[in-house]
């Protein structure tokens, strides 16, 4: 079952969410192709990878019609069985037209994926994660988003052969323009190792200075859950969860955080965490490693005294 992954880049650098995407075409077993589009020179050699394909095109940064027009072009030559796109906004925005428009097997979300005879079985997500679902093709090609941070990242290494596709110009209708750094003061929380994440728990803003200030002893990024934002306390660019970012730190210490499916799908697949909340029938508890059913200004408190 031969698989084409499509390679994220950015300011040429390949995105984790590309190697992960290998992972997930390693176990379907069979010939791996990894297309890289835009101008980028870039390396993606992974353990598993039998081909690496540059498709040139002016465009050196992600353009919507330039992407659906090169994985169109791809699938005419090459028919693979499957096609894997991270379920990014990127490949949101051009994946299920071209799913339509080939008339390819499709489904968002999917967070497992495996094979029955010819079949995909892909497993997806519906309305926020409140609903798992499996989804059997039947035989013949299917294009899958698949959910950043499920698998773990390829292995560098491998022998790729490298190969190039030739593509006529696309006439971009939305073009890249240019990028903008992040507000000054301001991080990325999903590059972060350690999260301390606050919820509502912490009541009011006043409290917001004494996780920063825990954050900083303890070595921490500070994260938040949505109403944290909504409130205008902090940025959104901290805010976890669905309609935030997608976080997998090795720690994610949550503080006073309810754990809703919404803050969940953003955090769940993080390596270790820690959850502190009064209410023990608390539903971030069912994800936690480890739990405190205690106040969260206590232990935070009881924390910075350690450091
Ligand atoms: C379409 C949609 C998208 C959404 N996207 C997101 C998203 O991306 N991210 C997100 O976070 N939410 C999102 N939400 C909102 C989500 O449904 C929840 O409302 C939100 O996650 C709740 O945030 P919270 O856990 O901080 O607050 P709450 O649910 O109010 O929980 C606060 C918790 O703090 C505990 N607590 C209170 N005082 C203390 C104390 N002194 N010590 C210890 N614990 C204490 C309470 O027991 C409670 O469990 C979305 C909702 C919708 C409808």
């Amino acid at each position: 079952m031969s698989v084409l992954v499509v390679a994220e880049h950015l300011q040429g650098r390949a995105r984790d969410v590309t190697y992960e995407l290998i992972s997930a075409a390693r176990e379907l077993g069979g010939p791996v192709t990894v297309a890289v589009i835009g101008g980028a020179d870039l390396d993606v050699r992974r353990e598993g990878v039998d081909e690496i394909v540059h498709v040139r095109t002016e465009q050196t940064e992600f353009e919507n019609d330039v992407y659906q027009a090169a994985v169109e072009s791809l699938v005419a030559e090459r028919a693979p069985d499957v096609v894997l796109l991270g379920f990014t906004v990127n490949s949101m925005g051009y994946g299920g037209a071209l799913a339509a428009k080939l008339g390819l097997g499709f489904a968002s979300d999917v967070f497992s994926v495996s094979r029955d005879g010819d079949s995909i079985v892909a497993t997806r997500a519906f309305y926020g994660s409140k609903v798992h679902g499996e989804v059997e093709f039947p035989p013949g090609p299917v294009l899958l988003l698949l959910r950043p941070t499920v698998w773990a990242p390829a292995p560098p290494g491998g022998s790729p052969a490298v190969t190039e596709h030739g593509l006529a110009p696309v006439v971009s209708r939305a073009r890249h323009k240019e990028f903008r750094e992040v507000a000054k003061g301001d991080v990325d929380i999903t590059t972060a190792d350690f999260l301390l994440s606050i919820g509502r728990g912490i009541g009011e803003q006043d409290a917001i200075a004494t996780f920063e200030e825990l954050a900083g002893k303890l070595g921490a990024t500070l994260a938040v859950s949505r109403p944290i934002v909504d409130a205008g306390w902090m940025p959104s660019a901290r805010q976890v969860g669905q309609s935030g970012k997608t976080v997998k730190p090795k720690v994610y210490l949550a503080f006073g955080i309810s754990g809703a499916v919404q803050h969940l799908a953003g955090m769940k697949t993080s390596e270790t965490i820690i959850a502190v909340n009064t209410d023990p029938e608390a539903a971030i508890f069912d994800v936690a490693h480890y739990g405190a059913v205690a106040d969260l200004f206590e232990v935070a408190e009881e924390l910075a005294k350690l450091v």
